[in-house]
């Protein structure tokens, strides 16, 4: 009887533990979050989990459910060498994603943590893609790679799942040219929300318009070379897309304008086959004689913006066409390329800037003793700011002439890439222990909801 009791008992234990080893496994497998840390923007309405089923291999997949809108990622922060390409790659498959704004600027995407760089967001419900993220590692010696559903401008809601991480590291380029490129789209039909209300409009550029940009950047090229003194050799390209722009972006300091997402299903193969550096959308966006105003501003150039990466810049024509800016004349104007260069300075400036150099603003030429001239407006200013030759307090500043090499990267720079040891699954059991191991500690780190730390 003794025997048959002890027996019972051992089977009883043996069955609780292979329950809960069971049980262990299963969490395991449907929460085990790697090295990533979870963030998000508010607490209890996103889910990470992983999931074993939506999958595109061996691999369960790391799922973010968005039950409301939110902005919510899984990021890990890796050892980078300073000035130095990358590339992140991954798979991503969506379900029913929206935007709580209704406008592009949110989505599943790859982001650089605490920068803009990112991968331009997925909305809807997209099967499996690769995704890829290129960036410099600038002056930083780490940086934070984030999956991400939402973003840093808007919340998103629904499903993204995210596979195959890889992170590569690359070659930079000493070439000294720039190529440029300047998409012009001559229409636009967009509904946009003026004082609540919503409204139509649906322009389109004249012959004039066109021209008066073609002409341009054609001034431009050479200008751009010749302030530079030749520090840097200019390329451009003219694309000139009829499809309508059907979307606009907006925020509170300029109103509307075209963002990276606005335009990106319509000019992403050419960006990608050619490897642009700089890239300028061309648009009008109102036209007083034509008496369409709704979208009246004061703006004619909007620049500092990156579109995955890369310096972009809105060109926009004059809503009133009596406005001489973009025309060439011996009496008011002779340098009427004058809003090409200053858009694009300010991708220098914001480059030199990410890069840890001290510089003067663009827009500080007052301060500096400059003035807009009749014919030539800041020429003089641009050009100083281009070669570090603005006296100031005994010293030259402006713009280090290492900021010339400082070129987006490019899938051409990964010729000779490796692949660093990151994002990597555990191979074996004791992969896996010391995996749970970190995580333990972690939690002792982050006492917040469900080891999630709270966006900032
Ligand atoms: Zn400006």
């Amino acid at each position: 009887m003794q025997r048959t009791g002890k027996r019972i008992k051992n089977i009883i234990s043996i069955i609780i533990m292979v329950i809960a080893i069971i049980a262990v496994v299963i969490v395991y497998k449907k929460y085990y979050y790697n090295d990533f840390v979870k963030s998000v923007k508010q607490t209890n309405i996103t889910k990470f989990t992983r999931d074993s089923e939506v999958t595109t291999g061996q691999a369960s997949s790391y799922k973010i459910e968005n039950t409301d809108y939110n902005d919510a990622m899984f990021y890990q922060t890796i050892n980078v060498t300073p000035n130095t390409p990358y590339k992140v790659t991954c798979k991503i498959k969506t379900e029913g994603i929206s935007n709580e704004t209704n406008m592009q600027n949110g989505g599943a995407h790859i982001s650089l943590v605490g920068t803009t760089v990112r991968t331009v967001p997925i909305t809807g419900t997209n099967d499996w893609q690769e995704v890829t993220l290129l960036f410099n590692s600038q002056n930083n010696t780490q940086a934070s790679i984030g999956f991400r559903l939402g973003g840093y401008e808007d919340s998103s809601k629904g499903i993204a799942w995210f596979s195959d991480f890889k992170v590569e590291t690359g070659v930079t380029s000493n070439e000294k040219t720039w190529k440029f490129v300047c998409f012009i789209f001559p229409k636009i039909d967009v509904d946009v929300t003026i004082n609540g209300r919503q409204e139509h409009v649906n322009l389109t550029m004249s012959d004039n318009d066109i021209q008066d940009i073609r002409t341009n950047i054609g001034r431009f090229q050479s200008s751009v070379q010749s302030m530079a003194k030749n520090k840097m050799k200019a390329e451009y390209e003219i694309i000139t897309i009829n499809e309508p722009i059907k979307t606009l972006s907006y925020d509170e300091e300029n109103g509307y304008y075209v963002s990276e997402t606005d335009v990106y299903q319509l000019t992403h193969q050419y960006v990608k086959q050619k490897e642009y550096d700089h890239i300028y959308v061309a648009i009008r966006m109102a036209d007083k004689q034509q008496g369409s105003n709704t979208l009246i501003n004061d703006w004619i150039g909007l620049g500092g913006m990156d579109y995955t990466g890369i310096g972009y810049s809105n060109i926009r024509l004059p809503d009133d066409e009596q406005n001489y800016a973009y025309k060439f004349n011996y009496q008011f104007n002779t340098f009427p390329e004058e809003v090409f260069i200053h858009e694009f300075l300010h991708t220098l400036e914001r480059n030199a800037k990410e890069y840890g150099y001290q510089i003067p603003a663009l827009h500080d030429y007052a301060k500096y003793g400059y003035s807009e001239q009749n014919l030539t407006g800041l020429k003089q200013w641009y050009e100083d700011y281009m070669n570090c030759n603005i006296s100031y307090q005994g010293k030259k500043i402006g713009l280090p002439a290492e900021v010339y090499q400082y070129k987006p990267v490019h899938e051409s720079n990964f010729k000779y890439s490796y692949q660093l040891e990151v994002f990597q699954e555990p191979k074996n059991l004791v992969e896996i222990v010391k995996g749970l191991f970190r995580q333990v500690q972690k939690l002792f780190t982050y006492v917040k909801d469900e080891n999630v730390e709270i966006a900032k």
